[in-house]
């Protein structure tokens, strides 16, 4: 299978060959942790963990290593401590124990390494060090700054002069800096902020240096994959660019650049002033479920800005209960088929592996739901991040369970007014189903399994089976009369 990926470096879609085949290494750029992801910042975290999935499958779980920082010192959360008079490691920890929550929600896997850039300060005094003394660096009024005239290709990634970057950038001018286009790599705290000892003395780090740093610790000075917002490309990733080009220069540092491009809400940029600005949290608790947002982002390519929009999450929350659907009704009516053989099919692995073309991976998902095709659906939505599990239980409307035991699992009385006796009846039922099943499944013959699956719809009760067992669940046409020609 051939990788193609869009190279923001080149500005070409080029052939991926990873350094080492054994080691593909993938480095991202994550959250400052001060307040909850907005549904924005989930971007990224959804098309990498994509590119993560396929560089999985292609080149085997264990053989691909993706890092992505928390940037867990900055100005952004001094000031949130400051306003709410907690310690800066609380509001972290707790940032990114909701981050963790929010994005597993979406169905991300967690990265290889999710360094804390403060876990990280040795490294990057360390590299800065080396900076200064190869001349790209220099020390003024307790800052440390980078020389970027003494890289040449500055400006090469986003394909602009430093010139017109002056013109066109919001450079701070300051005192100590010999050119207004020199960034920080290290500047003084004063007391109450957090602060580091270091040959300046006391202070703490720009914001680019930790990636530059983190990445060569944990990756190495050469690796494959960078990736980020495309907020990101200027100036962030430029500085990472010439920091780490200029501190090892015998290594490449990435290899490819891929940046996603930005979200809008209803065709307008996300902004607190206009309303429209919401988090992943916001929209969990309005009733998405991370696998509609998961969905609504997979339909446009990465390299497009992308609108979210409630009409697309009404779509691909039809979608998702068109397929529980006929998951469970598959489960149902013929043997069950064993989800552990399922494979994603070589024309999703092919669109995933062209730039990473997630709308005609869906195309196909539908595709495979025309055809009721359970191993391909099953296996392409897995690699989509899609679980076909969850999928079946969380949109089937309303679950009244009975676990493999026999006993009731979740029970949801609000939506029907059924009594405890018809209760214990359906439970009843399901056992006996289940049981009919089973030997079913030995016989190949469910013709009895289909004859109560008809008698139980006609009393009104939805019919679901699972690995686990059955489940049954009445209706809003429920008749608790027509069970009894069930006895
Ligand atoms: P930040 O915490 O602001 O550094 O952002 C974390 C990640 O989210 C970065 O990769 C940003 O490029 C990305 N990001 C921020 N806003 C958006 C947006 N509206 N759409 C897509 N990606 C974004
Ligand atoms: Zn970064």
């Amino acid at each position: 299978m051939t990788i193609r990926l869009t190279n923001t470096k080149t500005r070409r879609k080029e052939v991926f060959e990873p350094i080492n085949r054994d080691r593909v290494q993938i480095y991202v750029c994550g959250p400052t942790v001060y307040d909850r992801a907005h549904i924005g910042n989930a971007r990224p975290v959804v098309v990498f963990d994509t590119l993560f999935r396929l560089m999985r499958h292609v080149y085997g779980a264990d053989s691909v290593v993706y890092a992505r920082n928390f940037t867990d010192v900055d100005d952004k959360i001094n000031a949130r401590a400051a306003e709410t008079g907690r310690p800066i490691r609380d509001i972290t920890d707790e940032t990114i124990r909701w981050y963790h929550e929010d994005m597993d929600a979406l169905g991300a896997l967690r990265p290889t390494h999710e360094p804390r850039a403060t876990e990280y300060i040795g490294a990057m005094i360390t590299m800065i060090e080396g900076l200064i003394e190869s001349g790209h660096a220099y020390a003024a009024a307790g800052h440390v700054l980078f020389r970027v005239r003494s890289y040449q290709d500055y400006g090469a990634l986003s394909g602009r002069s430093v010139d017109d970057m002056i013109a066109g950038a919001r450079v701070e001018v300051a005192p100590y800096k010999e050119d207004p286009m020199d960034f920080v790599l290290w500047k003084p705290s004063d007391e109450g902020v957090p602060g580091w000892d270091s040959p300046w003395g006391y202070g703490r780090p720009g914001w680019h240096i930790e990636c530059s740093a983190m990445s060569y610790e944990l990756l190495g000075e050469s690796f494959d994959i960078h990736g980020g917002g495309l907020d990101l490309q200027f100036p962030h990733h430029e500085n990472e660019i010439a920091q780490s080009c200029c501190a090892h220069p015998h290594g490449s540092f990435a290899r490819v650049w891929m940046h996603n491009e930005m979200l809008q809400v209803e065709g307008k940029k996300m902004s607190k002033s206009l309303g429209n600005f919401f988090t992943v949290r916001d929209l969990l608790e309005q009733g998405y479920p991370g696998e509609v947002i998961r969905m609504v982002y997979l339909g446009t390519h990465y390299g497009k800005p992308m609108d979210w929009t409630h009409e697309k999450a009404v779509q691909a929350e039809g979608t998702l209960r068109k397929i529980a659907l006929f998951l469970n009704e598959d489960m149902l009516t013929k043997p069950m088929v064993d989800w552990r053989y399922a494979r994603p099919t070589d024309d999703v692995v092919e669109a995933l592996s062209n730039d990473l073309n997630t709308s005609l991976a869906l195309t196909y998902i539908h595709k495979y739901l025309k055809e009721r095709n359970e191993l391909a659906l099953v296996g392409s939505l897995t690699l989509l991040g899609l679980n076909p599990e969850i999928i079946r239980e969380k949109f089937l409307s309303f679950s009244f369970g009975i676990a493999d035991n026999g006993f009731a699992k979740k029970t949801s009385l609000s939506s029907w007014g059924s009594s405890e006796v018809n209760l214990q009846r359906i439970e009843e039922l399901g056992i006996r189903l289940d049981t009919l099943r089973l030997s079913a499944m030995e016989t190949k013959d469910f013709s009895k399994v289909d004859a109560m699956k008809t008698a139980l719809l006609a009393a009104g009760v939805e019919v679901r089976m699972s690995k686990a067992g059955v489940e049954l669940m009445p209706g809003p046409g429920f008749d608790a009369s027509k069970l009894e020609a069930l006895d």
